[in-house]
C-alpha cells in the first residue's frame, strides 16, 4: 500500500490515468438504447454490433495509448506565440494529431460523399467522450473542425463544399469559428467585424475577434476561419450579420493553400485551463473571405449547426467528470487514513483505505450515477441526431429533431455544470494532494471550468431552454417528452421490482409538469419569472431526463438478472445500486427546484441595482 509522501517513484505510479469505458458504451448501444434497430438508417448497416465493438476497441486504445500521456504535459508546457504570430503546440501533439488524421478518426461520420466514412453520428459522439476525457485541449482542435465542417456543409455552395470538405474532413485541414469580439460575447447583434464587397464577389473582411479557439497553430498546413461580420451598410443589430469563410491561406487554381491571407494571430490568452488549445485573438485586416449561405441570415446559418456543437461541449463536462471519478477511485482504494465507523476492515494496516467511510462513498457514487446516465442521455440524444439526419420517414425525423432542439441545452447546461461540480468532488477525494499540480487533479477541474461558459453560457442555455424551446410550436416537444416518460412509468407501475426507480421518476416527472404549467401561467406576462427561474427548470429537467435514463437501465439489467446473467451479473448488480442511489441520494433535488421555481422572480428583482 502505497502512502502520499511525495517522492519520484511515488508520483510516477499516481500519474492520472484513463480507460476508456467501452463496456459501459456497449451495455448501452446494444441493450439499452437497441442500436441494431437504427439498420434501416444509412451508415448503420457498416456498424454492426462486431464492428462497433472493433471500433470502440481501436479508439479507446489509441485515447489510451497515444492521447492521455499528452494531458498533463501538454497542460505544462501550452501553447507558444511566437513574435511573427505563429502559434506551436506542445511537443508530442501534430505527432498525436497526425496519427489520429491518418487513421480516419476525424471524418468517421462525415458524409462519404466528401471523404467521410458515414459511420453513425452516435459513434462519432462516443468518440468525443473518449478523446476529451483522455485530453480535452488536444481534442478541440479536431472538435472545432467538426462544427466548421457542418457549417460548411449545411449552408456552404457546392464549390465551396468541394473546395473545403474533403481536406477538412481528412483533417489536412483544421476549422475555427469566429463569433466573439471584445465588447460581444452573448449579444452578437453587437458585431463590428465589417465585411466590404471586392469587384469579383469576395469580401474584404476587417475586425478583431477574441477567444478564438485553435484560431492559430502549427497542427495542419491550412487553418479555415468561419468568421460572423456585417456587410457595410446592412442593418445593426442581428438581422445584418453574415457569415464568412476565411482560409488562412487563399487557395491557388488547383485548390491548394497559396498565397497568405491578411488573418493573423495577434495573441493568445493567458487562462485557466486548456492550456494545450491556443485561444487566440484573431486580427483581420483586410483579409479575403466569401459568403457562405444567404447575406444577413448567419446568425441562423450559426444555430442551425449549434445542435451538434452543443452536444459536443456538453459531452467535454461528462468526459472530465468520468476521468476525475476514475482516478478517484484508484486513490480511495489505496489511501489509508482512519477507521471504517463499523470497525477495521484493513486490520494488518495501521489504517484502513478511505474508500470505506460513507461520506467518500456518497462522494464517488454521487459522480459515477451522473456518469452512466449523463452517457446513456448523450447516446440517447445522439441517435436522435441520426435519425434526424438519415431517416427517410419525414414524421420521424421531425420528431427526433424536436428532442434533439428540446434536450440540446439540458445537456449542454446540466452536464457541464454538473462535470465541473465532479472534478471538484473527485478532487476533494484526495485531500491537500488534489491541490497540487503534480496529481493532475486540479487540472480536471481547471478544464471542466470552459465547457460552462463557451458555446453559450449555461445561463443562456437556460433562458433557450425555457424561452424557446418550451413554447415552441405550442409546447409540442415538451408534450412528446412528457408523454414517453409517462408512458414508461405506466407500463413499469405493476412492476414490483422496478418500484424503488418508478416512483421518485413519477415525482420528479409532476414536479417537472408543474413547473412547466407555473410557467405557462406566470411567464408569459412576466417574463422575469421565466428569467429567474431558468437555471432551476433546466437542471429540474436535467433530474428527470437522466432519471428515466437510470430507470430504463436497471429495467434491462433486472430482465437480464432474471435471465440470469452468468459472469455478467456484478456489472448488472451495480447498475441497480448506482440506479437506486440516483433515486434516493439525487431526485429528491426536484422538489427543491420547483420551490424556487414557484417563488418567482419578485425578490431579486424589487431589490435596487445599487444595492447589490
Ligand atoms: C477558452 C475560451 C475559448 C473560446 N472559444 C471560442 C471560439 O472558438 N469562438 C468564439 O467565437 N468564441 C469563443 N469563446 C467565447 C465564448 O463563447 C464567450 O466567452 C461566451 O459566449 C460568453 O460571452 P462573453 O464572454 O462576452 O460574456 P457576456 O456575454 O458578457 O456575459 C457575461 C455574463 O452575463 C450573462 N448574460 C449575458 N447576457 C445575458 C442575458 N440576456 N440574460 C441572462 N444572462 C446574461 C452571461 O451568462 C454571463 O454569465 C471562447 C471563450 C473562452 C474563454
Amino acid at each position: 500500500m502505497l502512502y502520499a509522501y511525495v517522492n519520484v517513484n511515488f508520483w510516477r505510479a499516481f500519474m492520472p490515468t484513463y480507460k476508456a469505458p467501452v463496456d459501459e458504451v456497449l451495455f448501452l448501444l446494444n441493450h439499452v438504447l437497441g442500436f441494431e434497430r437504427y439498420s434501416n438508417l444509412s451508415g448503420f448497416a457498416d456498424a454492426s454490433p462486431d464492428m462497433v465493438d472493433m471500433i470502440l476497441g481501436e479508439a479507446a486504445k489509441f485515447c489510451e495509448e497515444v492521447v492521455q500521456p499528452l494531458n498533463l504535459s501538454g497542460d505544462q508546457q501550452g501553447c507558444t506565440r511566437h513574435d511573427d504570430g505563429s502559434v506551436t503546440v506542445p511537443d508530442g501533439f501534430k505527432e498525436a494529431y497526425d496519427s489520429y488524421r491518418e487513421a480516419g478518426w476525424i471524418g468517421l461520420a462525415a458524409d462519404p460523399e466528401y471523404g467521410g466514412q458515414g459511420l453513425p453520428y452516435t459513434l462519432a459522439a462516443v468518440l468525443n467522450e473518449f478523446v476529451s476525457s483522455s485530453n480535452m485541449a488536444w481534442g478541440m482542435y479536431a472538435g472545432l473542425t467538426q462544427g466548421a465542417i457542418t457549417a460548411i456543409l449545411l449552408h456552404g455552395s457546392d464549390e465551396q463544399k468541394q473546395a473545403y470538405l474533403p481536406n477538412m474532413i481528412s483533417g489536412e485541414w483544421s476549422g475555427t469559428m469566429n463569433l466573439t469580439e471584445p465588447h460581444c460575447g452573448t449579444d452578437l447583434g453587437l458585431i463590428k467585424t465589417k465585411a466590404v464587397p471586392n469587384d469579383d464577389g469576395s469580401f474584404a473582411i476587417s475586425g478583431q475577434k477574441i477567444f478564438i479557439s485553435a484560431g492559430e497553430h502549427d497542427m495542419t498546413s491550412n487553418i479555415i476561419h468561419l468568421v460572423l461580420a456585417r456587410i457595410e451598410g446592412e442593418p445593426e443589430g442581428t438581422k445584418g450579420i453574415s457569415l464568412f469563410v476565411v482560409p488562412k491561406f487563399k487557395l491557388d487554381d488547383d485548390g491548394k493553400p497559396g498565397d497568405r491571407n491578411a488573418v493573423s494571430c495577434g495573441a493568445i490568452e493567458e487562462k485557466m485551463g486548456i492550456h494545450a488549445n491556443s485561444t487566440c485573438v484573431m486580427n483581420y485586416d483586410g483579409a479575403r473571405g466569401w459568403l457562405v449561405g444567404e447575406k444577413n441570415k448567419g446568425l441562423r446559418a450559426m444555430f442551425t449547426m449549434m445542435n451538434e456543437a452543443r452536444l459536443g461541449v456538453g459531452i467535454q463536462g461528462l468526459s472530465q467528470s468520468e476521468v476525475a471519478y476514475q482516478n478517484a477511485v484508484v486513490y480511495a482504494r489505496e489511501r489509508l487514513q482512519g477507521r471504517a465507523l463499523s470497525g477495521p476492515k484493513n486490520p494488518e494496516g495501521n489504517a484502513d483505505p478511505i474508500i470505506v467511510h460513507p461520506d467518500v462513498r456518497r462522494t464517488l457514487m454521487q459522480i459515477r450515477a451522473f456518469n452512466e446516465a449523463a452517457r446513456a442521455l448523450v447516446l440517447w440524444t445522439a441517435l436522435k441526431g441520426d435519425v434526424a439526419h438519415r431517416s427517410e420517414d419525414e414524421k420521424d425525423r421531425k420528431a427526433a429533431d424536436d428532442f434533439m432542439g428540446l434536450m440540446t441545452p439540458v445537456i449542454k447546461g446540466v452536464l457541464t455544470d454538473k462535470g465541473f461540480e465532479n472534478t471538484v468532488s473527485a478532487q476533494q477525494m484526495y485531500g491537500g494532494h488534489g491541490y497540487i499540480a503534480e496529481w493532475g487533479m486540479e487540472q480536471f477541474v481547471r478544464d471542466a471550468r470552459i465547457a460552462m461558459i463557451y458555446e453559450g453560457t449555461n445561463g443562456i442555455q437556460a433562458l433557450d431552454l425555457v424561452g424557446r424551446k418550451l413554447p415552441r410550436e405550442g409546447g409540442k416537444a415538451v408534450m412528446a417528452y412528457f408523454a414517453e416518460v409517462n408512458e414508461f412509468i405506466q407500463a413499469n407501475a405493476d412492476n414490483a421490482d422496478m418500484q424503488p426507480y418508478v416512483e421518485p421518476l413519477k415525482t420528479g416527472l409532476d414536479h417537472l409538469q408543474q413547473a412547466t404549467m407555473w410557467f405557462m401561467q406566470n411567464a408569459m406576462a412576466k417574463p422575469d419569472n421565466a428569467g429567474a427561474g431558468s437555471t432551476d427548470y433546466m437542471h429540474l429537467f436535467g433530474l428527470v431526463a437522466l432519471g428515466y435514463m437510470w430507470a430504463r437501465m436497471v429495467k434491462v439489467a433486472d430482465e437480464q438478472l432474471s435471465a440470469g446473467a452468468g459472469e455478467r451479473a456484478g456489472f448488472l448488480e451495480t447498475k441497480k445500486a448506482l440506479g437506486r442511489f440516483w433515486m434516493e441520494r439525487v431526485m429528491p433535488e426536484t422538489a427543491a427546484h420547483l420551490a424556487r421555481i414557484s417563488s418567482g422572480s419578485d425578490t431579486m428583482m424589487n431589490m435596487p441595482a445599487e444595492a447589490f
